[in-house]
């Protein structure tokens, strides 16, 4: 079982805001979704925990990118006018990638409320 490559993904939910001006349609107009992003990490299996990374610590690191901010306005935290969800997965793959977790990061997905998924792989 020790030498098994395993995959973890931890979900996590944030709402907030964003448009992306340059295109037509709705999606020009700011409009909120509920935001389902997938932390994917992976690695051996330890021998004794029987698991690949410690939650908590995928946890803390997400959460130290977000704060206690629930409602994110994307366009003004990625600071342009474009705040598509490719871009807002870049940059969580991007935070986490400096993060205490970078070494087991594997992937970010990002799930608008409509079923849009973006995975941006790290590896
Ligand atoms: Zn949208």
């Amino acid at each position: 079982m020790q030498n098994q490559t395993i995959k973890l993904t931890k979900w996590f939910r944030i709402r907030g805001s964003h448009r992306i001006a340059g295109i037509s349609g709705q999606c020009s107009k700011t409009h909120g979704h509920d935001w389902r992003i997938g932390v994917i990490v992976d690695g051996p299996l330890h021998n004794e925990l029987l698991t690949i990374a410690d939650t908590e610590q995928i946890k803390a690191a997400f959460w130290a990118i977000f704060d206690s901010n629930d409602h994110v306005d994307w366009n003004e935290r990625l600071g342009c006018e474009n705040a598509s969800t490719e871009a807002i997965a870049v940059f969580i793959r991007g935070q986490l990638g400096v993060s205490a977790i970078s070494h087991i990061l594997c992937g970010v997905i990002v799930e608008e409320s409509d079923g849009l998924t973006v995975e941006v792989a790290v590896r």
